[in-house]
């Protein structure tokens, strides 16, 4: 597995970042002895880069997998903090529950926040540069779905790693188009920035297109790693597989779609109703709900959730 450095932070990071959000509670739900297992077999094929979030309930299986680790990996973890006691108390709760003396990789969890995101959260970003300098943590970044915020990020010093989302069908994207995020990129890597993409299946809706999609990601300009969830050793394997360059079978085995709506992430605009063609979303009380029976899969729903609050499971 290729490693790259991570701009400037000194970090060396795979290619291959595990994404841990698929296979925690808030998504699959793997048994946490399941889900250590796969983060070590992920270790063992090269993969040294773990992605997570104080959100995603997966301090658990990462705690496990690291004991059984003979390099340590690099994490990433995130949290929503606004405030500074808010962020500390985020930055604590990773260090004890990792069983850690540092965190790699500390972002402002900022997917859906425009720019103002620098000033609205400024102490809780204060919060994590006093971490850095105490050692705590070794790299500052943010994670943002806006075109926007990624160009600002490219800019700030205090920044040190950027976790935009792109794909090849530009789902998801806020503030700009995709090829307005895909410059945001390059001048980010330009300012000597780390950059880890996010979301390149686009939420699972362009699995099935795996290598086009992958590709475009890989071709893109000023990227050090990308992010991808897998909840199974066949997932797995089919990942290392690509990134390492050996041959693939035809088709992925991310497979068996299927989508619903998390509930904790809806925010009952109900757009998703409209984008649906084939009326399987209804309103079930102030959230909705999907009708399994009636959903074609088609994912068109996904790209209309201003909240990203349907994934594919
Ligand atoms: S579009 Fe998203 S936030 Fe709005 S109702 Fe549908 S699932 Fe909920
Ligand atoms: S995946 Fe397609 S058919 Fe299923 S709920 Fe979403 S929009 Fe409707």
């Amino acid at each position: 597995m290729k490693r790259n450095l991570l701009g400037r932070t000194g970090i060396e990071v795979s290619e291959l970042c595990f994404g841990t959000l698929p296979f925690g509670p808030l998504q699959k739900n793997l048994p946490v002895e399941e889900a250590a297992a796969l983060l070590q077999a992920a270790f063992a094929r090269g993969i040294n880069f773990v992605d997570t979030a104080q959100t995603y309930k997966t301090y658990e299986p990462i705690r496990l997998a690291l004991r059984g680790a003979k390099e340590r990996p690099v994490i990433a973890t995130k949290s929503p903090a606004k405030t500074y006691e808010a962020m500390q108390k985020a930055v604590d709760e990773a260090l004890a529950a990792l069983e850690l003396d540092y965190i790699d990789i500390f972002y402002l969890h900022a997917a859906r926040a425009g720019v103002e995101v620098f000033t609205e959260r400024e102490p809780a970003l204060r919060c994590l540069l006093d971490n850095k300098k105490a050692g705590k943590i070794k790299a500052v970044g943010i994670s943002t779905h806006s075109v926007k915020v990624t160009a600002a990020a490219a800019g700030r010093d205090e920044i040190d790693v950027v976790f935009p989302i792109i794909n090849i069908d530009g789902m998801g994207i806020l503030e700009g188009t995709k090829e307005e995020m895909e410059a945001a990129i390059a001048g980010c890597e330009k300012q000597g920035k780390g950059v880890v993409l996010m979301k390149v299946l686009a939420g699972g809706t362009a699995a099935d297109r795996y290598a086009e999609a992958v590709n475009y990601a890989r071709a893109l300009k000023g990227y050090h790693s990308i992010a991808i969830g897998m909840i199974s050793l066949d997932e797995l394997v089919y990942n290392v597989d690509f990134f390492t360059g050996k041959a693939v079978r035809d088709l992925p085995v991310i497979t068996g779609k299927k989508f619903a709506v998390f509930g904790y992430l809806c925010k009952g605009c109900f757009t998703c109703i409209n984008a649906c063609p084939n009326h399987a979303i209804a309103r079930q009380g102030e959230v909705a709900v999907i009708d399994e029976k009636a959903c074609l899969t088609c994912g068109y729903c996904v790209g209309a959730c201003p909240q990203f609050a349907i994934r594919m499971i």
